[in-house]
C-alpha cells in the first residue's frame, strides 16, 4: 500500500550540523552516513549508476584549501526514518551560505570539542539557530582524548549559550579508559556504535559497566554517573522543541562511539518537518499541493555538464519527478524532469519527495536564491537572507573585449549567492560585494576555469552598503535623486547606499529620518 502524504512527512528528519571547524563536524557526517548506509530509499527512487561523482571533485579551490566551501545535501535512512543532512561550510568566510542553509532545517547538531567546549564559531551559529527557534541537540566529541569532565561541559552550555541542558547519555569513562556510553533514563549502555541494540543493565554500578573501567577510577567514575543520573534535568521534549533545552549526547566520532544514540535521538525527538512561513498564509508540511524554496545554487558538480543544480527545500506536499511547478517569480512554469536526490558519493533521480525533502533541480540559470516554486498558488516564502557585504570591489578585466562575457558571467555568479552584483546609478562599472575575502577567491577561481575570464579586484571607493527604502516613495527618490554617484541596484533591480565608511552611512542616516537602512534584505 502507497504510503499516505501524513506517514511519509512524519518520518521526515532535515538538519545541518554547527560546529566550530576542527570539532570534528566532517568525521560524524561520515559516520551517520556509513550507519545510515547513504542508501536508496526503497521504492522511491532508482540509481543512476553513470553520474557518480566525489564531492571533492565539485571545487578545485576546496581542495586546494582543504576546506569545504559548498554546501551539499545528503540523504540517507536509519530506524524508518529519512534524514536529509544539510552541509554547511566550516569557514566563516561563507557564513551567509551556511545561513540560508539554516532556512532549510527543522533541527541541528551542535559538535562540540570535548577538550574545548563552546569555541566561536559554534555561539555564532547557535545564535542563529536560536533567532529562528531551531531545536538543537548536542553532540560532544572527542570523548576518547583528554577531556573536560563532563559537568564542566553542561555548565559552560547553560553559561553561554543560557540553554539548560539534559545529558541523556553520559560517557563512561573518558580519554585512554573511555569505553562506551550509559543512557542515565533507560539504563541500557552501548560498548561502541557496533552495538546496534543498546544493552539493559541495573544501573552504573553492574558489572558490565564497572568492570569496562580501570581499577583506579572505577569509583569515581561509577560515582559520577550516579550523580549525573540523580543531579541532571531530565529531558523534557517540550522544552526541547521550543528551543529551551538541548538533550546532551557524548562519544568519539572517530572512534565510534555515541553515533548511533545521536541518530537515534534524531529520529525519536527531533521534529518532523515544521510549517513554514510565506507572505501571505503558514503552509503546513501535511498540506496536498507541493510548495518548497530555493536556499542554494551549486554549479559544477559535475564538471562534463555546466549544469546548475538548485537545491530546494519541499515544504509541503510531494514533489513528483516530471511535475510541472509554478516559479511565483515570474509566474511562468517549469517542468522538474529530473529532480535529484544527493547521497555520499552519488546522486539519483528523486521520482518522489515529500515536505522536509531536499532535492537537487538541474537547471540552466532558471532559478534564483530565494525562488518559491507551487502547484500554481501566489505565495512566497520569505526568510532566505541575503547579507551587506563588508568588501565591494570593482572587477577588472585584462581584456576589454570580453566586457560582455563578464557582466554575463558575474549576473550568474551574483544569482548562484557567491558574490552579490550592485550596477552604480551613474553607469560605472559593477561592483562585486562579498561578505568574507575567500569569497572573491572563489569568483575568480570560477571565473578563470569555468569562463576563461581572468581578472583582478580593484579598491572600490565604497565599503558600507545597505538597501534602502521608504513608506513614502517620493522620499525614497528625492534621496536617490541626491546621491546619484552613490547608489547602485542589486540583482532584482532594488537600490543600495554605498558610503566609504560607516560614519558616512550614519551621518546620511541622521539627515534622512524617512529612509531605513538595512544590513539584511530577504531574497524576493
Ligand atoms: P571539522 O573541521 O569539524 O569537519 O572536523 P573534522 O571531522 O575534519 O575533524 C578534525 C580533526 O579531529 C581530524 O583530524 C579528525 O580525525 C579529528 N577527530 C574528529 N573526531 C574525533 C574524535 O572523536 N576523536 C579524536 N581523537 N579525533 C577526532
Amino acid at each position: 500500500m502507497p504510503e499516505s502524504l501524513a506517514d511519509a512527512v512524519a518520518r521526515r528528519r532535515t538538519f545541518a550540523i554547527i560546529s566550530h571547524p576542527d570539532a570534528g563536524k566532517t568525521t560524524l557526517t561520515e559516520k551517520l552516513l556509513l550507519f545510515g548506509g547513504a542508501i536508496q530509499l526503497a521504492g522511491e527512487v532508482k540509481a543512476k549508476k553513470n553520474r557518480i561523482q566525489t564531492r571533492s571533485d565539485w571545487m578545485k579551490i576546496e581542495r586546494e584549501r582543504g576546506i569545504s566551501v559548498v554546501t551539499s545535501v545528503m540523504t540517507f535512512e536509519y530506524g524508518g526514518h529519512v534524514f536529509n543532512l544539510l552541509d554547511t561550510p566550516g569557514h566563516e568566510d561563507f557564513a551567509d551560505d551556511t545561513y540560508r542553509t539554516l532556512t532549510a532545517v527543522d533541527s541541528a547538531v551542535m559538535v562540540i570539542d570535548a577538550a574545548k567546549g563552546i569555541e566561536p564559531r559554534t555561539l555564532k551559529l547557535f545564535e542563529v539557530c536560536r533567532l529562528r527557534d531551531i531545536p538543537i541537540i548536542t553532540f560532544v566529541n572527542k570523548l576518547d582524548r583528554e577531556s573536560r569532565d563532563p559537568f564542566e561541559i553542561l555548565d559552560e552550555i547553560e553559561e553561554k549559550l543560557a540553554l539548560d541542558t539534559a545529558p541523556v547519555t553520559w560517557p563512561i569513562g573518558r580519554g585512554k579508559s573511555f569505553a562506551g556510553t550509559y543512557h542515565l533514563a533507560d539504563n541500557t549502555f552501548r560498548h561502541s556504535d557496533e552495538d546496534v541494540k543498546p544493552i539493559p543493565v541495573n544501573g552504573p554500578e553492574a558489572d558490565a559497566i564497572s568492570g569496562l573501567l580501570p581499577e583506579h577510577e572505577r569509583d569515581a567514575l561509577v560515582e559520577e554517573m550516579l550523580l549525573a543520573k540523580e543531579a541532571c534535568k531530565p529531558f523534557d521534549l517540550q522544552a526541547f522543541r521550543e528551543g529551551h533545552l538541548t538533550p546532551v549526547y557524548f562519544g568519539s566520532a572517530l572512534r565510534n562511539y555515541g553515533v548511533r544514540d545521536l541518530i537515534e535521538a534524531l529520529g525519536k525527538y527531533g521534529p518532523a518537518p515544521r510549517a513554514q512561513e510565506a507572505d501571505t498564509r503558514k503552509v503546513e508540511a501535511t498540506e496536498e499541493k507541493m510548495t518548497s524554496f530555493v536556499f542554494k545554487i551549486q554549479a559544477n558538480m559535475d564538471p562534463n555538464h555546466r549544469d546548475r543544480i538548485a537545491f530546494v527545500r519541499v515544504c509541503s506536499g510531494k514533489l513528483e519527478r516530471g511535475m510541472k511547478a509554478k516559479l511565483v517569480r515570474t509566474g511562468k512554469s517549469i517542468s522538474l524532469t529530473a529532480p535529484q536526490f544527493f547521497f555520499a558519493k552519488n546522486r539519483i533521480t528523486a521520482d518522489e519527495a515529500f515536505a522536509g525533502d531536499v532535492v537537487g533541480i538541474p537547471n540552466h540559470g532558471t532559478l534564483r536564491i530565494g525562488d518559491t516554486l507551487t502547484e500554481g498558488e501566489d505565495i512566497l516564502f520569505r526568510g532566505v537572507p541575503n547579507f551587506a557585504p563588508e568588501i565591494l570591489r570593482r572587477v577588472r578585466l585584462t581584456d576589454a573585449m570580453k566586457a560582455k562575457k563578464l557582466k554575463e558571467a558575474l549576473q550568474q555568479m551574483a544569482e548562484e549567492g557567491v558574490v552579490q552584483l550592485f550596477s552604480p546609478e551613474d553607469g560605472s562599472p559593477a561592483i562585486v560585494g562579498v561578505v568574507g575575502a575567500l569569497q572573491l577567491d572563489v569568483l575568480k577561481e570560477r571565473l578563470k576555469s569555468e569562463y576563461a575570464l581572468p581578472v583582478d579586484f580593484e579598491a572600490s571607493r565604497f565599503s558600507v552598503c545597505r538597501w534602502i527604502s521608504a513608506e513614502d516613495r517620493a522620499e525614497l527618490e528625492r534621496f536617490i535623486a541626491a546621491h546619484r554617484g552613490d547608489i547602485a541596484r542589486d540583482l532584482d533591480d532594488d537600490p543600495v547606499f554605498l558610503a566609504p565608511h560607516e560614519f558616512g552611512l550614519n551621518y546620511e542616516a541622521e539627515r534622512w529620518k524617512a529612509i531605513t537602512f538595512t544590513a539584511v534584505k530577504d531574497y524576493q
